[in-house]
């Protein structure tokens, strides 16, 4: 039975990942990785109760990791996908940027991401198959002031995800990132219609859009895509 695991399921774009994933033909069934708040998340459970499950997951431990691996291959017998979406930001100039605000960026999104890969790569290899998928993000390619701990969280994203693609091509499996641009998670606010005015396309991508892309490079037709960053951002870059 295909498995997929997504992390930060309860967030904006996570729980469309899973609600993509589970109304595509990619997974038979789909573990919504959840910490604390999870109320999205079993919203989607109850609509979808034989094919989706949430694990607990606190993505900057690697014991956590472990547990919702062998959660997960105890149930399916196997792990074809995963999705690295967990991640926060928290933004300021460098020169006064609270070094905590540094480590607890880094270690969701650029550790997150490696506790991820290592925990899954092993029985994807013993598969001879599977799927990874980074959420990274725009600010990796942009390197926007005021971003110093993020960015360089999701360049190092970046430059994992192409490492380990190169580790991994031979065992049938692909590691690719996707870059959102600026996404609608929340309902329109004060600084929405600012923010489209700097896209070319003048709205801000949607949830479902970034999961859409997700699921065809979990798909068999993406099999050849294998280390790609692919930036999904209405032509801001
Ligand atoms: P949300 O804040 O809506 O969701 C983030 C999710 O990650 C939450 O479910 C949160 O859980 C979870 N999370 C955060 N830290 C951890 C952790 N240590 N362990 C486990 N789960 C954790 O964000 P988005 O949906 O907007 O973002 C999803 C991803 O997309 C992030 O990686 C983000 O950087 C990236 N991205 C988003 C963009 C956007 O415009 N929205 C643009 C570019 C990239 P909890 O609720 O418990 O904190």
């Amino acid at each position: 039975m295909k498995s997929t695991l997504i992390t930060g399921a309860n967030g904006g774009i996570g729980a469309a990942l899973a609600l993509a994933f589970l109304k595509s033909d990619v997974a038979a069934q789909v573990f919504l990785g959840c910490r604390s708040s999870r109320a999205r998340a079993e919203s989607i459970v109850a609509e979808f109760p034989e094919r989706s499950r949430i694990v607990t997951l606190e993505v900057t431990e690697a014991a956590s990791w472990e547990a919702a691996v062998a959660e997960i291959v105890q149930r399916t017998g196997r792990l074809d996908v995963l999705i690295n979406n967990a991640g926060h930001h928290r933004d300021s100039l460098l020169a006064t940027m609270p070094l905590e605000d540094w480590h607890s960026v880094i270690a969701t999104s650029l550790t997150g991401t490696f506790l991820g890969c290592r925990a899954v790569v092993k029985a994807m290899i013993g598969q001879r198959s599977g799927r990874i998928i980074n959420i990274a993000s725009l600010s990796a390619l942009l390197a926007p002031a005021g971003q110093a701990n993020y960015a360089a969280a999701k360049a190092g994203v970046v430059a994992l995800t192409q490492s380990l693609a190169k580790e991994v091509a031979r065992a049938g499996i692909t590691v690719n990132a996707i870059c959102p641009g600026y996404i609608a998670t929340e309902a329109p606010g004060a600084d929405t219609a600012e923010l489209a005015g700097r896209v070319p396309a003048r709205r801000l991508g949607t949830p479902a859009e970034v999961a859409a892309a997700a699921v065809f490079l979990a798909s068999d037709a993406a099999a050849y895509i294998n280390g790609s960053v692919l930036k999904i951002d209405g032509g801001i870059l």
